[in-house]
């Protein structure tokens, strides 16, 4: 029996995860459910899965459970706060935590499972984007087992050698394919793309995702970070991965070889497929997911992005390349533009505007331990609102 802890349960990595859970009460059992605010969400979760722990951000959320949550189970304990959220990524009782945290709230629970010796599932790709190498660094000294649960990044695993950590190099792999949907404005003109609202970019053609990761994946910047978070991951580096955009969603990506074969990973778009890899992993469970009815699919495509009218991407390349705190400084400013472009605040083409101002604006610098990340998050950040209309 796997104990697990789900970092964001109430988001939609979470929900998919309980989901995939719930098919298997015999081998997976929820030990603590972590939430921001979204405690009426949280309720049904508890009265599902009767999680020991559960821990909210927000301190007026977490009051309001307090109460309403005893007469579902007095035994529960209803923690607040981030530094509670590490504490039950790291308790002894753990075997897996889910990371589904959205955005740069997720580093520091996530990294506290993988100094724990976790068997972490990785969703929140902006803990990797905004301290790669120090994270990766405590996964080789806790040996930590870490496993993607990004779609791209989960089909790259599946088809890589066992060994792939010994160095892609030695393993024979030449390149890797990350696919993009292109989002819901992969045909749009620029002039098009100046007015798109916050509702028209949160509309993702293939994947059902919460609002901020939505957003990236319109802008591109998703991709951009999942091209960062592909490097740490396995090791290499950013012109051995090649962005192609395939709109049907199916090929989740692919190795090649040196003797030129491609291997991919096909399947129906459902984050249940990564997620019961990871939560199984060597294993295979049942996801829920459909059988991949190929023959209606009868086509999928493959072409190159255009960087001119998504200038995410290679503002993404271009902090990938410069090294150290520049990824940090990218996800900070990102998020930002983000929320000011859902809050009304800013128009789509402005998001990768503000970042790239940012970006000039910032020094980079090789940090030597997350207080450092977290000062180029904080200032990246200051920087950004700053610039904001
Ligand atoms: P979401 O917005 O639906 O859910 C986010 C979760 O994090 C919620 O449970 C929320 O309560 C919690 N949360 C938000 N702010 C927090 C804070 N400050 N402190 C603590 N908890 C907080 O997001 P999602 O779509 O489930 O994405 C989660 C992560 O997984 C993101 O990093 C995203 O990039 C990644 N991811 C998501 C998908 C997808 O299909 N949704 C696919 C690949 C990767
Ligand atoms: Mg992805």
């Amino acid at each position: 029996m796997q104990r697990v802890v789900i970092l964001g349960s109430t988001g939609s990595i979470g929900v998919s995860t309980l989901d995939v859970i719930a098919r298997h009460p015999d081998r997976y059992q929820v030990w603590a459910l972590t939430c921001q605010q979204s405690i009426d969400k949280l309720r049904q979760q508890v009265e599902l899965f009767r999680p020991r722990v559960v821990v909210i951000g927000d301190a007026d959320a977490a009051r309001q459970a307090r109460e309403q949550f005893r007469a579902i189970d007095p035994q529960l304990e209803v923690l607040q706060g981030s530094d509670a959220m590490e504490a039950v990524a790291a308790a002894p009782e753990v075997d897996t935590v889910m990371a589904a945290i959205v955005g740069a709230a997720g580093l520091e629970p996530t990294l506290a499972a993988v100094r724990a010796g976790k068997r972490v599932l990785l969703a929140n790709k902006e803990s990797l984007v905004m301290a790669g190498p120090l994270f990766m660094q405590a996964v080789r000294q806790s040996r930590s087992t870490l496993l993607p649960i990004d779609s791209e990044h989960n089909a790259i695993f599946q088809c890589m050698p066992v060994q792939h950590r010994e160095g892609l190099e030695q393993c024979g792999v030449r390149r890797i394919l990350l696919t993009a949907s292109g989002g819901p404005f992969r045909e749009a003109s620029l002039e098009q793309l100046q007015t798109v609202t916050p509702a028209q970019a949160c509309a993702h053609p293939n994947w059902s995702m919460g609002q901020k990761i939505s957003v990236d994946s319109a802008t591109l910047m998703n991709k951009g970070l999942e091209l960062i978070e592909a490097c740490y991951l396995f090791d290499t580096a950013a012109d051995r991965v090649e962005v192609v955009v395939h709109p049907q969603s199916i090929v989740h990506s692919m190795v090649e070889y040196v003797d030129g074969s491609v291997l991919a990973q096909l399947g129906n778009p459902d984050m249940r497929t990564p997620i019961a890899h990871g939560l199984a992993w060597p294993q295979r469970v049942e996801s829920g997911v459909s059988s991949l009815d190929i023959i209606s699919h009868a086509r999928l495509d493959f072409s190159a992005p255009d960087i001119e009218r998504f200038p995410c991407l290679r503002l993404a390349r271009e902090a990938c390349a410069a090294g150290g705190t520049a990824s940090t400084v990218l996800n900070a400013a990102n998020e930002v533009a983000v929320q000011a472009f859902l809050d009304g605040r800013i128009g789509f083409l402005a998001i990768a505007e503000l970042i790239e101002k940012v970006l000039s604006a910032c020094d980079f610098y090789e940090p030597i331990d997350i207080a450092a990340v977290k000062s180029a998050d904080a200032q990246a950040r200051d920087k950004a609102v700053a610039l904001l209309p």
